[in-house]
């Protein structure tokens, strides 16, 4: 028996790896059973080389567990090892500036073991001993077993072994006892050894006899040798892309589309990527992609990887030149890294432009599905953005389908406004803002359907990148001002409005948090008497502060509403009549004694003119101040008499009332109060 140190520069290896790589002790299995595919596949490509005598046939990776001796063997029939390999494969560890590494990644097992090659130290993290017993495939070669406690010190010796190829033999530890269990090794297995291309078996098959389940003489494997994406897309059918997504994913809804993604210039890579059914969310859709290197499960979180959006996507991606056992932060700056992520979108966005154009019909009825992740990749990526808008659609209130262009066209004509803008009207909530839609049509204009959480957003990004474009929720105004196509006419006197604006801000409501502000504007006698709006740009602030969770002030911000009185509806007119017959002497009394007092101030104001302030008499001075004062009164007054008026006339509340009533915003009391008085009306 030979003994020796391990050729570490570190005193003592062991304690580093059990300290540091304490998380993800499992992917000591990984890291054991890819060696020994990997040397199965090495001996058959010496085979095919006509280097070797060694039998290739029935090549095999067998994992097994003997919970007595408490040792889990990882066995492969391949190239195996003569001892002057072990010496320099296992014993010559290059191990330089170990511990400024080990400092910086101390979380990251990956990226030490990626880092050092420390594949099979990992079987320490949770062995007391390893064994290692080996047959080279070369000719004449003896069996040698290498054996090594965790100390640095080896020890390697003649052994027997029938055929070449190596049995990894761990000793399991105390501290990991977890892994002597088959469920848990099974489990590891299907997590990291599902798609491997050699098989590999652990245990046997089981079936059911007489009421139990019993083991039965076939070997159990756990792997897929050659899964889908490993095949040319000609040989798969949709049928085949069906079935392994189904396999990925057991319990998931069946996806909308595939790509095949198959590059091997300037790097390697291949995959299936599946666009799934989207709901209304994006938060608890991602990470569903799994990121293989050669056949390998390393990782599900796939962020920094690809670009975000595509997070959202579900499948496989394989290349073995992602370097996979570095850290995060390395990776997105990693210059490769950045050319997949950059081909894989415009791979998707090229499919996504390819479906579009072969089968548009289809398209479009997987379009609801599919907006929030292509409205997400726009918004996240300016890449994908530029390629997106050929397919990108608007959907219109009658369910029809337009690309931007289209509808470009379609609105042009139409929806100009009076500075050359052209608007886009659209609606978040057709129940809602019915009444405002239909307004619209009525008028000749198109309203789009913009419902989703990423609306606000995107056409906050399209007004910034189209000057020349607005986006205008139809509830936002009424519709004579939606589309300002030139200067307005008005039907009502400054002082008549002045007059019918107590009347109605007394019966808007007094809810908490929204404020009323009354307005005019002359709809024509067939428009409504009244309609409530919703500010376009307080509204939008609020989404995008609601959007970024309490960071912006907006999100707190009472709705602002615009109750806008028709001037030349017949019943506005009909209150302004009431009020001329209700007012009676007092109210003339005051007006009158108003315009007395303002004509008196604005004389008192011209004589002023053109003095210098020490000029002034302070007669007049003193004078001004009163009849200030006093007009003040007055016009209190006369606000008091008006909020009176409209307390008390029915009709006044009743047109409130019916706007509140079309946009959904008349309840408990207030509805019922509402029905007792039309029926009185009526009566
Ligand atoms: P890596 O796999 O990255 O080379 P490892 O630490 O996992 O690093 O393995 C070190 C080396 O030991 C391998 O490159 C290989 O030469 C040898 N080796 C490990 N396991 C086996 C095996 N089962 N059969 C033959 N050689 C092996
Ligand atoms: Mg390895």
């Amino acid at each position: 028996m030979q003994k020796g140190k391990i050729g570490v520069s570190s005193d003592n290896l062991f304690p580093i790896i059990k300290k540091f790589l304490y998380s993800d002790h499992d992917i000591f299995l990984r890291e054991i059973v890819s060696n020994a595919v990997d040397a199965t596949q090495k001996l058959k490509t010496l085979a095919g080389r006509g280097e070797t005598k060694a039998s290739v046939e029935d090549a095999k990776v067998r994992v097994s567990l003997d919970e007595e001796k408490k040792t889990i063997t990882v066995s492969d029939n391949g190239i195996g090892m003569t001892a002057d390999e072990i010496e320099k494969y296992i014993n010559q560890i290059a191990f330089s500036g170990a511990n400024e590494f080990l400092e910086k990644y101390e979380n990251d097992a990956n990226a030490i073991i990626g880092h050092f090659g420390l594949g099979f130290y990992s079987s320490f993290m949770v062995s007391d001993k390893v064994e290692i017993v080996t047959k080279s495939h070369q000719e004449g070669a003896t069996a040698v077993k290498w054996s090594c406690d965790g100390s640095p010190e080896y020890s390697i010796e003649e052994a027997d072994r029938d055929g070449e190829g190596t049995d990894i033999i761990m000793y399991v530890n105390e501290d990991s006892k977890e892994f002597l269990n088959k469920e848990r090794i099974s489990e590891i297995l299907n997590r990291y050894c599902k798609f491997l291309p050699v098989p590999v078996v652990f245990g046997k098959q089981t079936e059911w006899k007489d009421g139990q389940q019993v083991e039965t003489e076939e070997d159990n494997q756990i792997n897929e040798t050659n899964p889908a994406w490993t095949k040319a897309p000609v040989d798969l059918k949709e049928e085949d892309y069906a079935s392994f997504y189904r396999k990925l994913y057991p319990m998931g809804d069946d996806p909308l589309f595939n790509i095949h993604l198959n590059v091997d210039y300037p790097f390697n890579l291949t995959g299936i990527l599946y666009f799934p059914k989207l709901k209304n969310s994006i938060e608890v859709q991602k990470n569903k992609i799994q990121l293989y290197s050669n056949q390998v499960f390393v990782t599900d979180s796939v962020e920094g990887i690809v670009p975000e959006f595509l997070t959202l996507l579900h499948g496989v991606i394989d290349s073995p030149d992602i370097p996979l056992n570095v850290s995060r932060s390395y990776l997105q700056s990693d210059s490769n890294v950045k050319k997949i992520s950059s081909h894989i979108t415009k791979k998707v966005a090229d499919r996504l432009n390819q479906l579009f154009k072969d089968n548009r019909e289809d398209f479009e009825k997987k379009w609801d599905d599919l907006k929030i992740f292509i409205e997400y990749g726009m918004l996240t990526d300016e890449k994908f953005a530029e390629r997106a808008m050929n397919f990108f659609l608007f959907k219109n209130t009658d369910g029809k389908y337009f690309t931007f262009e289209e509808y470009e066209n379609l609105i042009k004509e139409n929806q100009t406004n009076k500075d050359n803008n052209l608007v886009y009207l659209y609606t978040s909530n057709m129940d809602e803002q019915y009444t405002f839609v239909q307004t619209a049509k009525d008028k000749g204009y198109d309203v789009l359907v913009m419902d989703n959480v990423l609306a606000t957003p995107l056409l906050n990004k399209f007004e910034q990148q189209y000057s020349d474009k607005r986006f205008v929720r139809v509830d936002s105004d009424v519709v004579e001002n939606l589309i300002q196509k030139e200067e307005e006419t008005e039907s009502l006197s400054w002082e008549e409005k002045e007059e019918l604006s107590p009347i109605f801000q007394a019966v808007c409501p007094e809810t908490n948090g929204v404020n009323y502000i009354v307005d005019f504007k002359n709809m024509g006698e067939k428009g409504q008497p009244i309609v409530i709006t919703r500010n376009e740009f307080m509204r939008r602030m609020k989404d995008m502060g609601q959007l970024q969770g309490g960071m912006s002030m907006y999100g707190d911000l009472p709705d602002s509403l615009n109750l806008v009185v028709n001037t030349a509806h017949p019943l506005v007119q009909k209150v302004l009549e009431a009020k001329e017959n209700k007012m009676g002497e007092e109210f003339t009394t005051i007006k009158d004694e108003l315009a007395e007092k303002k004509q008196e101030r604005q004389e008192l104001e011209k004589a002023k003119e053109g003095k210098k302030e020490e000029e002034v008499p302070a007669a007049d001075k003193e004078k001004l101040e009163d009849l200030s004062k006093t007009i003040a009164e007055l016009e209190q007054q006369k606000r008091a008499k008006l909020t009176d008026f409209g307390k008390q006339n029915k009709l006044t509340k009743q047109l409130v009332d019916l706007a509140l009533l079309a946009n959904g915003m008349l309840k408990g009391e207030a509805l019922d109060q509402f029905v007792r008085r039309s029926v009185e009306l009526i009566k």
